[in-house]
């Protein structure tokens, strides 16, 4: 019998109601061929499927779940939460509670608002620092994804690097024509945009550590530079922490590489795995949002009962002692290994790491910027997760997304992981692919 077949016909149904069959694109399997299997659970590090399949999960919702999947005292919270009520449009201490604890993690947040997804959080962001610098122009990097807010899908990464469309239909040019887009890791395009645009720019959006063309460090400086620019420019810099924050460290990548951005982007972690996103920074910035100022912007859910209990749960086991050393540890077990079984078959590729976002780039070449990593070989990409899939290992299925490493995974999950892709390699390679 078909592995998938529950999978097959359920994709085959969801496609006559959803585009695609989905409701985010990466979900569809597009990049790397084959159905998508259809879940129905999740349990720490194991997610299942319709037809019965176990999997050690490598995706975990995209981010939010670094506690892995139904954590107990997750799900009692919830459970506690939900018979009080789900929604009330109404403010409640479960906000202030949360907002403290972000607060507190990252100092360079004074204040902060609640929103419901991270694209939510990047747009606002943006209104806000146009609102308060009276510019309108912005820059982004290209791979870097914010989000699908009109505007930000210029050089997008990821679901639009995968699917290589180049910038979105339906966006106005105007829009666009106020993103500028410059190189990741390169600091001295970002001044050119500076002086060739003075006192047009607003601010500079990036990612922290890229993790949406698959993981990209910042080099040495790179955002020191960013940091110094925007303020001799006089732009706000954004960073956009919705991956990262409480990810790379508990204080997110400001804390990990100590520099202290204007405002925040949030959301991911922030909600255990309910939707959610957050901005933040300043004071004297912030309090130009409405009803403090004039600046407006607004949620018939936001601050949700539900998602603050999940983000608050999850916070307390994140701030616990030793948390980041355990994933920091699993996660480099996991890519010493995988280099290994690379060099033992012979195959060339590149193991790119930040604390426990991680990427097999399938290139011998570095992997730095937006170029480089679009040099990855896609096709060969596909084989091995298609290789892992069978295997019972589900990685992100796209060359241009991070895989997750949550605290639910186990030494034991780590072995049978490096197992899998020792097998894959091998295999590859007997297909004579992947030459150095
Ligand atoms: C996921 C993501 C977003 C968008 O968040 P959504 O909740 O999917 O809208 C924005 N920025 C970054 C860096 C992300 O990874």
């Amino acid at each position: 019998m078909n592995k998938f077949e529950h999978s097959q016909k359920l994709f085959h149904e969801a496609q006559h109601y959803l585009p695609g069959g989905v409701d985010s694109p990466v979900r569809a399997f597009k990049a790397v061929g084959g159905t998508p299997p259809f879940i129905v659970r999740g349990q720490g590090s194991r997610i299942y499927d319709e037809d019965g399949n176990e999997f050690i999960d490598y995706v975990g919702s995209w981010g939010p779940l670094i506690l892995g999947h139904s954590r107990p005292r997750v799900v009692d919270a919830l459970k506690q939460a939900i018979e009080r009520g789900t929604s009330f449009g109404a403010p409640t201490q479960l906000e202030t509670t949360l907002a403290r604890k972000i607060c507190s993690a990252m100092p360079a947040i004074e204040m902060l608002r609640f929103v419901n997804s991270g694209t939510e959080a990047t747009m606002t962001a943006l209104r806000l620092a146009r609102a308060f610098t009276g510019r309108d122009k912005i820059i982004k990097f290209a791979g870097g994804y914010h989000g699908h807010a009109d505007g930000l899908l210029a050089k997008g990464g990821s679901g639009l690097a995968t699917l290589g469309i180049p910038d979105s239909p339906g966006v106005p040019l105007s829009y666009a024509q106020n993103t500028l887009v410059a190189p990741y890791n390169n600091a001295e395009a970002v001044e050119q945009l500076f002086q060739r645009y003075p006192g047009e720019i607003a601010a500079v959006i990036v990612e922290p550590v890229a993790a949406n063309m698959g993981v990209v460090s910042p080099q040495p400086g790179f955002l020191t530079s960013l940091r110094r620019l925007s303020s001799e420019f006089g732009a706000l810099l954004i960073f956009d922490e919705v991956i990262t924050g409480f990810r790379v460290a508990y204080g997110g990548a400001q804390a990990l590489y100590g520099i202290a951005p204007d405002l925040t982007c949030l959301g991911k972690i922030i909600g255990g795995g309910l939707p959610v996103g957050a901005y933040g920074g300043r004071r004297e910035i912030m309090e130009m949002m409405a009803p403090a100022g004039p600046v407006y912007q607004a949620g018939t859910l936001s601050g949700n009962p539900l998602a603050m209990t999940a983000g608050i749960e999850t916070l307390k086991v994140l701030s616990q002692p030793g948390v980041y050393h355990q994933l920091e540890k699993r996660a480099s077990s996991l890519a010493k290994g995988i280099a290994e079984a690379a060099s033992k078959a012979g195959i060339s590729l590149r193991v790119a790491r930040v604390a426990s976002l991680l990427t097999v780039f399938f290139t011998g070449q570095p992997v730095v910027d937006y170029e480089s990593a679009k040099q990855a070989e896609t096709t060969l990409f596909g084989r091995f997760f298609q290789q892992l899939l069978s295997q019972g290992i589900y990685w992100p299925p796209s060359q241009f997304e991070a895989a997750f490493i949550s605290l639910a995974h186990s030494d034991e999950d780590i072995q049978l992981t490096i197992r899998a892709i020792d097998k894959a390699l091998s295999f590859l390679k007997s297909k004579g692919l992947g030459h150095s």
